[in-house]
């Protein structure tokens, strides 16, 4: 049993908090995957959990343990950065069986775990060589072998992709994905790209100025957003709001012209935003939508979209006719894909 909880977690530098009673259950052999804007808090939940930030309120097991107290080497976790914090003079072998080494494991223990390692991580033929002459997803695949060696119950990265170009960051998210699935162990990832975070998690953990917007699995959070901060984070081009107000069983917008219904129990004259995703809307031609400018990525395009009202818009297109900048477009709305949101609190209205 190596499931993390933390119950009521609170950091505070000094007169500042920054993490604002967390409470968390994360199940053996989850994947979960703290995902957020800079600054929300994200980092320093995970150094709590590691041990390498004092928890000023509450408390974080690890298993049956109570780990608030303890040294971060005490806690059963391995930590990998986004500076792999590899020794330099070291080689991969090395490097991957230090931690080991310094707590006086038999060599032929290290020689078998850093072994293993290398297999899980198909470092095998990088060995003998030193991180100097080894490309940035090699040695973050070292840095990984070193957790790997450790035998932790938990994983924690932190970012650890962020350094790697956009190639080298596909192929590590998928081999993190794999190592998962290999080892099971329960990991907790840190991460401010919402891709990562939908393509990695068994479970998301939404977080913004050190509190939790809302835990759930990536389509869940998805198809089922509780408020638009987590409606507006999770989708990728982010979802469009509009303004909208409650007029009898409608609800009116200047920015879609054509009212909506009202599936939800609201007030007349209740203000509301409209959610929309890009990949739920339609284009057809000859209306009071301005394209002002698209994007091709071949298999999709995406058209920049100015409403009447002035509030902008992303439309994904697919298939052979697509808009061309300066066309006026007319908007097909989806009403099984609508969400709404209460103006004022930014709370979904179901
Ligand atoms: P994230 O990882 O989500 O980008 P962090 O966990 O690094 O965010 O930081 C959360 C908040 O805590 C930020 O507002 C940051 O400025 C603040 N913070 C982090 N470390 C310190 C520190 N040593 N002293 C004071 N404030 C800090």
């Amino acid at each position: 049993m190596s499931g993390v909880t933390l119950d009521h977690v609170i950091k505070r530098y000094g007169a500042t908090q920054v993490i604002h009673g967390v409470d968390l259950d994360i199940q053996d052999g989850e994947f979960c995957v703290f995902v957020g804007p800079s600054g929300c808090g994200k980092s320093t939940l995970l150094r709590m959990v590691a041990g390498l930030e004092e928890t000023t309120e509450g408390r974080i097991t690890i298993g049956t343990r109570d780990v608030t107290r303890l040294d971060p080497s005490d806690r059963g976790v391995a930590m990998v950065f986004q500076t792999y914090a590899l020794y330099p003079h070291m080689t991969v072998q090395e490097n991957m069986g230090f931690g080991l080494k310094m707590t006086g494991h038999p060599k032929s223990e290290i020689t078998r775990k850093v072994a293993e390692a290398s297999r899980i991580l198909k470092l095998d033929d990088y060995l003998t060589r030193k991180p100097a002459a080894l490309s940035g997803g090699q040695r973050q695949r070292v840095a990984i072998g070193r957790a790997i060696v450790r035998g932790p119950e938990v994983f924690l990265f932190d970012e650890p992709l962020s350094n790697l170009d956009a190639e080298l960051r596909v192929e590590m998210r998928v081999e993190i994905a794999r190592l998962h699935k290999e080892i099971g162990a329960t990991m907790i990832y840190v991460t401010h790209d919402q891709v990562e975070a939908m393509t990695l998690a068994d479970k998301i953990v939404v977080l913004r100025a050190g509190r939790i917007e809302q835990v759930g699995a990536p389509m869940d959070l998805y198809r089922d957003p509780d408020n638009r901060f987590v409606a507006g984070f999770i989708g990728s081009p982010a979802m469009n709001f509009v303004s909208g107000t409650v007029q009898g069983d409608t609800i009116s917008s200047a920015g879609l012209g054509a009212p909506v219904a009202k599936t939800i129990a609201a007030q007349d004259g209740q203000n509301v935003l409209i959610g929309l995703r890009p990949e739920h809307l339609a284009i057809t031609a000859g209306g009071a939508h301005r394209v002002d400018l698209t994007e091709s990525l071949g298999g999709v395009s995406y058209a920049y979209i100015t409403c009447p009202s002035g509030e902008k818009i992303v439309v994904e297109e697919r298939g052979d006719h697509r808009s061309s900048e300066g066309d006026m477009v007319n908007l097909q709305i989806d009403p099984d894909h609508l969400f709404l949101f209460d103006a004022q609190t930014e709370q979904r209205l179901r």
